[in-house]
């Protein structure tokens, strides 16, 4: 399979557009094709975009999709139930100079990076989902829902935690993992509760975790992340109506100290409750013409703050590895032999964060006994450095040097 020219990219959330646009910047034309119909606006709250995610979009010269939008949230204050202060960790690059993270509403975000790709001509098709692919020797050809085809040199699926192109190139691949969370958010309007500089507050809640960061404006950004056994179907918690979740807040938040309820009862509406889900180990991430990127191929927990940043540099490192070499094959192979290390580090290390945050008594005291330690040594560590100061340059060579695998 010599070098492509052309590309489908299947769902068009964060990994989607930006691989088109650097697959664009490499020479190879891309469409995207969306399950989502035109004009429907993403499901969730807010995310933060890490520095390494921005300094990715930097590299093919879109970061404006990050940095226009969205406030400044340099770090996390986090808190036991009582309120006692456990430590700050970083969100985002220390180094002198460096782009800060910046916390986006969702649907801004992705607004955002379909006009960066739309600028470029890149063209994002809505109401087109993908059924089945047909990988032949000449090309792959795309099968959607309506019945309606296209074809290109090759597929790359950057279709989310739920991927239906990961089980097109596996059929035996693991489902994804349930956290034992559930999740939503909303926005509270500005209350006098406001946390400091735009860093986050985080809560060990007694029952459960609650996160809120204050924008510019004075409105406050807030999260919940609620243990939830067994595994909810699949659309189970959003049906379940906001005035119930209400109540059920009352509860569970009746112990902590800190502003849930106050900033919970001020705000209209909730975003869908959602399950929380993770890819921590695809075995294959690529089969003949067809490779998965982004959540589809390893989806952190959201503790991590990393999920959105590490599908960019996917999106980014994948047009290189395309760009650098002679063989889609090899292109592949070398994108899985960076990629796969860097991102199965970051999925292990929040997965054991995720652990802590609905304990036991017993854990819960471990926890606050050994966590404010633990921020400390690791504030300015190498293990974060390494994450946040991850730098891709357009210009570095992304030949690969151990041949197909
Ligand atoms: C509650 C929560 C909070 C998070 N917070 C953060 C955070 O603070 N920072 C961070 O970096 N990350 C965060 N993440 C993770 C982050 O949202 C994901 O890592 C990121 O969205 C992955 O991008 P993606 O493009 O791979 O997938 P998605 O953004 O999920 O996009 C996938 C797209 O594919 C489409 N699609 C699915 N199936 C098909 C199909 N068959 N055909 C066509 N289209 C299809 C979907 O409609 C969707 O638009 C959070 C995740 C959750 C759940």
């Amino acid at each position: 399979m010599s070098r492509p020219r052309t590309a489908i990219v299947i769902g068009g959330g964060i990994a989607g557009p930006v691989t088109a646009i650097a697959l664009r910047k490499a020479g190879i034309e891309a469409t995207v094709f969306e399950a989502r119909p035109p004009g429907t606006q993403h499901n969730g709250v807010m995310l933060t975009l890490a520095t390494n995610g921005i300094d990715a979009l930097r590299a093919i010269g879109a970061e404006a999709a990050a940095l226009e939008i969205g406030f400044a949230t340099p770090g996390i204050t986090l808190r036991t139930h009582t309120g006692k202060r456990l430590g700050v960790t970083p969100t985002g690059s220390t180094r002198p100079g460096s782009t800060g993270s910046r916390t986006i509403r969702r649907s801004d975000l992705y607004r955002a990076i379909h006009a960066q790709a739309a600028d470029r001509g890149i063209t994002i098709e809505g109401g087109r989902r993908l059924v089945a692919a047909d990988d032949g020797p000449e090309g792959v050809c795309a099968v959607f829902d309506d019945g309606s085809t296209a074809e290109a040199d090759i597929l790359i699926g950057a279709d989310g935690v739920h991927s239906t192109v990961r089980t097109l190139i596996d059929p035996g691949a693991p489902r994804p993992a349930y956290t034992g969370l559930i999740t939503t958010g909303g926005y509270a309007p500005a209350t006098g509760t406001a946390t400091v500089g735009g860093d986050y507050e985080m809560i060990f809640g007694k029952r459960a975790f609650f996160g809120y960061a204050t924008a510019p404006d004075g409105e406050n950004w807030w999260f919940v992340n609620l243990p939830h056994r067994p595994e909810p179907g699949r659309g189970e918690v959003e049906a379940v109506p906001g005035a119930q979740w209400r109540r059920t807040f009352t509860q569970i938040y009746r112990d902590d100290a800190g502003p849930a309820l106050e900033l919970i009862s001020a705000t209209p509406d909730f975003a869908p409750m959602t399950a929380i889900h993770t890819v921590p180990k695809l075995p294959h991430w690529h089969r003949g013409r067809m490779i998965v990127v982004g959540d589809a191929a390893h989806a952190p927990s959201p503790t991590s703050g990393q999920g959105a940043s590490l599908s960019i540099e996917d999106a980014v490192v994948l047009a290189l590895s395309l760009r650098d070499n002679d063989s889609v094959s090899a292109a592949f192979a070398g994108f899985e032999s960076v990629r796969r290390p860097r991102v199965e580090r970051i999925i292990k290390a929040a997965a054991r964060i995720n652990n802590s945050k609905a304990p036991g008594p017993a854990g819960r005291f471990l926890r606050d006994l050994t966590l404010p330690t633990i921020l400390r040594m690791t504030a300015d560590s190498a293990s974060n450095r390494r994450v946040f100061d991850h730098q891709l340059d357009w210009a570095d060579d992304h030949r690969t040097r151990s041949g197909p695998r």
